[in-house]
């Protein structure tokens, strides 16, 4: 029995053990087997009762004590502080939205801050993993494509290749443009520059792939079909200056901005649509054909619908400010809206591109290099430049440093410091030839 329980329980066996082991633990050594003379530890000459009565309890305790201090990793290491989050009269007006009571984050936060707040829970948290997750959807879906289509040499797929490089943009910037507003004003003015840019050039990426796979049979070839990329081009650049446009009258005029912004992004969609809209007049006057693709067309509008009305109504923070600040509030529906949206249409295109490729090119309506990628590459360097130049604008405009200057002082409730959040206008230029106002400025308390 007691071969059976030595082989079972060697830590037990103590000096007895001719084989002795030892290992060396936060400087005390246990030494199980093959101890030499007086420090021999005690109490392993016996199973553990016997070596708590002993006096090995004291020992034990001793050892763990010093065991404890060994492994003891430095307190940086382990106590994470996360940063402290504001309610809605903390940070000044530009970062706050309707609805919304708490969880902002500091005003001023370093990229670092930014980039670590998307792990901490914040009122932005969900906006940003909610773009950020499916933007590695599209790049799956894109991948899978780029392995089974030849995107290089048949230039029939080279719309969809437009489509699918603006479906993986436009989350992926959107996302990035919610870790980073938070480092200043400016930047949160220039974060959504380049994110209303980036939705500009999906609507000229869903143009471009519409024109090529859902122009309705009596369109092919007309006028409209010709012209449909150019339009779209200079639809994109309206979007985009509109969009940001509104952005500068958002203080002054709320109600005016907000309608100005949900009609930059309206218009387009609705232009973009226009083939669509006509192939289901079709089939409901009786004349339907390629119908593969409708039903996911039709899922896609619906989804559309929601997203406009989920960005215009505010709801559902509005009808109750503060109990959706993490989970649930509109801009989040927004962006999973948007998302399942995209998700519907990019099936709805791709059995358009399937079942319509023999019909369409029959008719000689193949895409060329110029309508597809050049129009992509035109849309990306203007709309470069028009968000540049809202930037320029920005950062340049009058600033009355010293009488706008503000400052919003955060007494923190659990912390005893108060620290002071200084916004000051100094650092930007005075330029009295732009007629802008500025936004960060207006929208100071
Ligand atoms: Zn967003």
């Amino acid at each position: 029995m007691n071969k059976v329980s030595d082989h079972l329980f060697p830590i037990w066996r103590g000096a007895r053990v001719p084989q002795g082991w030892s290992w060396r633990l936060g400087g005390a050594i246990w030494e199980v087997g093959g101890l030499a003379g007086a420090e021999r530890a005690p109490g392993f000459d016996c199973p553990v009762w016997c070596v708590l009565c002993r006096g090995g309890r004291e020992w034990l305790q001793d050892a763990c004590q010093r065991g404890r201090g060994a492994f003891r990793l430095p307190t940086d290491m382990l106590s994470i502080r996360l940063p402290q989050l504001f309610d809605m009269h903390q940070v000044p007006k530009v970062f706050r939205e309707d609805g919304i009571i708490s969880g902002y984050r500091h005003p001023r936060s370093s990229a670092l801050d930014c980039i670590l707040s998307s792990f901490q829970m914040t009122n932005e948290t969900v906006n940003i993993w909610t773009h950020f997750l499916p933007t590695w959807y599209f790049l799956w879906r894109f991948s899978i494509l780029c392995s089974t289509l030849s995107f290089l040499t048949d230039s029939y797929t080279w719309p969809l290749l437009v489509y699918m490089l603006v479906i993986c943009l436009y989350p992926f910037t959107s996302s990035c443009a919610h870790t980073f507003s938070t480092m200043s004003p400016e930047a949160c003015h220039i974060c959504y520059f380049f994110d209303y840019g980036a939705l500009s050039l999906y609507s000229l990426g869903c143009a471009v792939t519409y024109a090529s796979y859902v122009m309705p049979e009596p369109w092919v070839n007309s006028w409209l079909h010709q012209h449909f990329i150019p339009i779209a081009i200079g639809n994109s650049l309206f979007c985009t200056s509109m969009s940001c446009y509104s952005r500068f009258l958002e203080m002054q005029f709320p109600h005016r901005s907000k309608i100005l912004r949900i009609w930059a992004f309206v218009f387009p969609f609705l232009f973009d649509n226009i083939p669509l809209f006509y192939r289901l007049l079709l089939c409901l006057g009786g004349s339907c054909s390629h119908t593969e693709a409708l039903s996911s067309h039709c899922y896609h509008l619906l989804f559309a619908f929601l997203t406009c009305f989920l960005f215009a109504s505010h709801l559902p923070e509005r009808l109750a400010p503060g109990r959706f600040d993490y989970f649930g509030h509109s801009h989040q529906l927004f962006h999973i809206c948007a998302v399942v949206g995209t998700h519907f249409q990019m099936e709805a295109v791709l059995a358009d591109m399937t079942s319509r490729r023999g019909y369409l090119i029959s008719q000689g309506a193949m895409p060329s290099f110029l309508g597809t990628v050049g129009a992509l590459v035109l849309g990306v360097l203007l709309n470069l430049g028009i968000i540049g130049l809202f930037s320029a604008s920005l950062l340049r405009t009058p600033h009355l440093s010293t009488q706008s200057s503000t400052t919003t002082t955060i007494a923190s409730s659990t912390s005893t410091s108060t620290s002071t959040l200084t916004h000051s206008s100094s650092t930007c230029h005075s330029n009295p030839g732009v007629s802008l106002p500025h936004p960060a400025e207006l929208k100071e308390d």
